[in-house]
């Protein structure tokens, strides 16, 4: 039975920047990830440059795009331009190559990794935990991270996040080529579909589309509208596989750590309600888990508990204001788009939400007073 300080369930996003961190502060670690490698990643990769302190490696090599504007359509027309010149500026990272990178720089740094891996059972034997896996082995650890992502068991099982996770639900793909958008520019298209709205995002050669709904549950199943809104991105003759995923969102403050145990990225609920980022949470809990897990394991302290202050305070705060936004915003969109968008300085506000200079807790007072009382008269 072999035995790691910590170890991991996904190797995914989370899961990967988690080991690096720990890696990088000296300790052993083992990963355990279902799948044995992924061609495609859904997720636009859309992040805020300022994550990159949160790394303990250069991730240029991953960059497809940096974002100089940010375009916003009421159904095809009603432009809105953002310019980010000025503020530290957006990316668009190939998630199959940033994923990849991180994971690779843990490897260098002697983690190990298991692929094809599924957890069976969790025991915890003299205050250490006893995980048996399909193939059989066992192994011990002193701690505990669950990272297996939207569809996460083990938070669950170890009652972390909210007892009902809220879904949202996305359609993605990638199409050859950039249609009618600029290499520097992201779309965001609102009007089309009910309850979400639809983005278009530049990698080099192709385009990350997705399609995401955030409230009452509301679905995508309407393939003309689905195929007009491609359209819209400057795609006339197109054939596309599509995925449908249900992401995991934030869904109000919970203890997101246990004894010897947290949970990091989607698997802990962290996914923004209003706009589905997830990299920026994904990175942040990776990266205080491993300080916390760290000030642990070097005996400075006795519990995990201040992991999940530190996420509630640094991100929970502003997410509570993006989930009242966006059951706003999304019930009476258009009157959304012309209050939170079309005005004279929501551009510049939108800009620094992206970028990460503001929270929605700094803005959405504001938003909202004026959205409940133009939607109520
Ligand atoms: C369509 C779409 C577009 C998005 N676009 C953006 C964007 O532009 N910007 C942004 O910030 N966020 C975006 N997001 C959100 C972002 O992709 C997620 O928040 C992010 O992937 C979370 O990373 P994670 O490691 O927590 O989960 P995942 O990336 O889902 O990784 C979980 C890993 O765990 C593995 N796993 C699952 N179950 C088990 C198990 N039982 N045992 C072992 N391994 C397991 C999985 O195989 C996977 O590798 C988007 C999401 C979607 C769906």
């Amino acid at each position: 039975m072999k035995g790691f300080d910590v170890l991991i369930i996904g190797g995914g996003l989370s899961g990967s920047a988690t080991a690096l961190n720990l890696s990088k502060k000296g300790y052993s670690v083992l990963v355990i990830e279902k799948k044995n490698s992924q061609d495609y990643i859904p997720c636009a990769g859309g992040m805020a440059s300022s994550m990159q302190k949160f790394l303990p490696l250069d991730i240029k090599d991953a960059i497809e795009s940096k974002i100089k504007n940010v375009e916003f359509r009421w159904k095809g027309s009603d432009n809105v331009i953002a310019d980010l010149t000025g503020e530290s500026p957006f990316w668009i990272i190939k998630r199959e190559k940033f994923d990849q990178l991180l994971l690779d720089e843990s490897l260098r740094n002697g983690v190990q990794i298991i692929r094809q891996g599924l957890v069976e059972k969790i025991i915890k034997k003299n205050d250490k935990w006893e995980i048996t896996c399909n193939n059989k082995r066992r192994y011990i650890c002193e701690f505990l991270v669950i990272a297996d992502g939207s569809e996460s068991q083990w938070s669950e099982y170890f009652k972390l996040g909210p007892r009902k996770p809220k879904f949202a639900n996305t359609v993605s793909l990638r199409l050859k080529g950039l249609g009618e958008i600029p290499r520097d520019t992201v779309r965001f298209e609102f009007g089309f579909i009910k309850y979400g709205f639809a983005w278009a995002f530049p990698l080099k050669e192709s385009l990350n589309i997705g399609l995401g709904t955030f409230i009452n549950d509301g679905l995508l199943e309407n393939q003309t509208l689905n195929n007009q809104v491609i359209k819209s991105f400057g795609f006339d003759d197109f054939s596309y596989k599509t995925i449908h995923k249900k992401l995991r969102i934030w869904n109000g403050i919970h203890r997101i750590n246990g004894d010897k145990v947290l949970a990091v990225g989607d698997a802990a609920s962290l996914c923004d309600p209003f706009l589905a980022e997830g990299i920026r949470p994904s990175l942040l809990s990776s990266f205080y888990a491993a300080e916390c897990i760290d000030q642990c394991l070097s005996g400075k302290v006795d519990d995990l508990n201040l992991y999940t202050k530190k996420i509630n305070n640094n991100w929970g705060k502003s997410m509570a204001w993006g989930r009242r936004i966006a059951q706003v915003f999304y019930r009476f969109p258009r009157t959304g788009y012309q209050l939170g968008v079309k005005r004279k300085t929501a551009p510049k506000r939108i800009a620094q939400i992206l970028s990460g200079e503001m929270s929605y807790e700094d803005i959405a007072k504001r938003v909202i007073g004026r959205l409940l009382t133009k939607s109520g008269s």
